[in-house]
């Protein structure tokens, strides 16, 4: 198996080429290349020689992303659909904001949280994506964008537990916030999860992103019904997780709580979210469900939302309320399903 370097450290990569009999700066030059220059071609490194250029190329890889679709929504969200080596598709999404780009990626082909509201889930899973995999979703993007400089958010919300696919996820994290890597703002980096308690700790130990928890419920047995891993982790043990990752020079956790109707908007929901959460740094963000045919399962009224919104904020929390973009080409929260057509 050839290597490919998104998938090492900058540490590594240096052990790489020393092994190879090779300097250890060629290794920091072939980060440059990949990270700030975005090359797809060992050829393009024109500052090696040709001999290690030749090299690289018989014993290492760039990018196995193939892009397959891109659409346009009427309110200019971009949605990519990849094509991996052995034939498994995810997807992206490119958010355009006031001033700047979002863009939201996956983690693994498919996934294995079954949560109810979800289609990433109905396809079931595929398999964990590599660190590189994971990168190349931002270099491809990066690369075909007109103003690449104003990519300056990554929301992990795409297909996928990124928590389940730990040692990927935190690599290819550390390559997109590093100096030598993508060098993006670790603020500006926010990894969402369904709440694997035990790893949400380990993350705020291992590296400095933003944390996003899908609460979605505030009560167990409301989350036990719309999300498995409640089983696993309840509550109680999520937002003690919550608790040791908020450390003093952390920035807010934010709360992603989908509002659907019947089933977790009553007055009484929110004020079972103002319970948990009390004495926690923490954001609301309240989604309207984005609705899909294989869902039996609607959005709450405007009205509804905004009368649930001010409960949370009468209580004194930051809730706002997060209207999803790009519906029309399902590439709205919970859309992403990895088919080529849209699914009947
Ligand atoms: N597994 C991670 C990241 C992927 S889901 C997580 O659970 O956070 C990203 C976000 O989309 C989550 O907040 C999830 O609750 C939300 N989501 C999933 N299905 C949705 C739907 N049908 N409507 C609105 N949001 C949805």
């Amino acid at each position: 198996m050839k290597v490919n370097f998104k998938d090492l450290d900058s540490g590594e990569i240096e052990e790489w080429f020393t092994n190879q009999g090779l300097d250890a700066y060629r290794g920091r030059q072939v980060r440059q290349w990949l990270y700030k220059k975005l090359a797809f071609s060992f050829d393009e490194m024109s500052n090696l020689p040709k001999s290690i250029r030749s090299l690289l190329t018989d014993k290492a890889c760039i990018n196995n992303l193939e892009k397959i679709k891109a659409e346009v929504s009427e309110d200019g969200t971009e949605k990519y659909l990849f094509k991996l080596i052995d034939g498994h598709l995810i997807e992206s999404v490119l958010i355009p904001e006031k001033d700047h780009f979002t863009i939201c990626i996956s983690s693994q082909a498919g996934c294995t949280m079954g949560c109810r509201f979800c289609l990433t889930a109905k396809q079931g899973f595929n398999r964990n994506l590599t660190s590189a995999e994971i990168i190349d979703q931002v270099i491809v993007v990066k690369r075909s964008m007109d103003t690449p400089d104003r990519l300056t958010n990554i929301v992990l919300m795409g297909m996928g537990e990124p928590l389940d696919n730990y040692s990927a996820v935190l690599m290819a994290m550390k390559n997109l916030i590093s100096n030598d890597g993508m060098n993006f703002s670790h603020r500006k980096v926010t990894l969402s999860t369904c709440g694997i308690a035990p790893l949400i700790k380990k993350l705020g130990e291992d590296i400095q992103v933003n944390l996003a928890v899908s609460l979605n419920a505030a009560d167990d047995k409301t989350r036990n019904f719309l999300m498995p891993i409640n089983r696993r982790y309840p509550i109680k043990t999520l937002i003690s997780a919550c608790r040791d990752f908020a450390l003093p020079n952390r920035s807010m956790i934010t709360f992603e709580y989908i509002l659907i109707k019947g089933i977790n908007d009553r007055d009484r929901d929110a004020y079972n979210i103002i319970r948990i959460l009390s004495g926690l740094k923490a954001k609301i963000n309240l989604i309207p469900l984005n609705p899909h045919h294989s869902l039996k399962m609607t959005p709450p009224s405007m009205e509804e939302i905004l009368h649930f919104r001010q409960i949370l904020i009468d209580n004194h929390f930051t809730a706002i309320i997060r209207k999803s973009k790009g519906e029309d080409i399902l590439a709205a929260c919970g859309q992403l399903s990895g088919r080529h057509n849209k699914m009947e």
